[in-house]
């Protein structure tokens, strides 16, 4: 695995309190991208997002890609169309065709790696740099199941957060799937309240 194919079925459906619903049908379509170091998630965030799947050893992120996912939020089907980088964040920069478009964006870090959210600020810029600013933003603190090897605080990284004025934060584990549902479905909510 480790790599996510744009027209990838999937054909299941999570559990009762997840509002996955299949691909058909949707009210609105939202592209949002998923920024961060290399390494600290984003393919594997997504791949748990679109199709509930997890890999310890996934390979570098080849090539364009994005994967779908569709939430319920007021009886209105949102379906998002999620784009990793392919590879692009080795030199830390991102591409004005992977931005373009864009209502949201992931801005994603490893909870037990320093630089990781350290470069966040410069992720931030790179974005504001190619993007207007109605774009909905979270910060994202990945690995969570290794909080026993935690290095950046809860306390840090809101009052970073608040510091940028980016309003939402939330710390997910793409290996467990804790808050990886809630993250999408908490930033697509946001955008459709925006766009409302
Ligand atoms: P990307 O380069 O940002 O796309 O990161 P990947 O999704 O490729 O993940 C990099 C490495 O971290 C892989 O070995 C993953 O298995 C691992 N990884 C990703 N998410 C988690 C997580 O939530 N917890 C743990 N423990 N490992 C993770």
């Amino acid at each position: 695995m480790g790599t996510i194919y744009p027209d990838d079925d999937y054909d299941y459906l999570l559990d009762d309190d997840d509002d996955y619903l299949l691909d058909d049908d949707y009210d609105y379509l939202f592209k949002g991208i998923l920024l961060g170091d290399s390494g600290v998630g984003k393919t594997n965030l997504l791949s748990r997002f679109s199709k509930n799947k997890f890999n310890l050893e996934s390979e570098r992120t080849i090539g364009v890609e994005f994967a779908t996912a569709s939430i319920n939020v007021d009886d209105t089907i949102i379906k998002a169309q999620i784009w990793d980088t392919s590879g692009q964040e080795r030199y830390r920069t991102i591409t004005n065709s992977y931005c373009q478009g864009s209502v949201g964006a992931l801005l994603i870090y490893d909870i037990t790696r320093k630089g990781t959210f350290e470069n966040v600020e410069r992720w931030l810029q790179e974005l504001r740099n190619h993007i207007d600013q109605n774009i909905v933003i979270m910060l994202v603190g990945n690995k969570l199941d290794q909080r026993h090897l935690r290095v950046v605080t809860i306390d840090e990284a809101k009052a970073f957060a608040k510091r940028e004025n980016i309003n939402l934060f939330m710390e997910t584990s793409a290996l467990d799937g804790l808050n990886v549902y809630n993250a999408f479905a908490e930033l697509l909510t946001q955008i459709y309240y925006a766009a409302g």
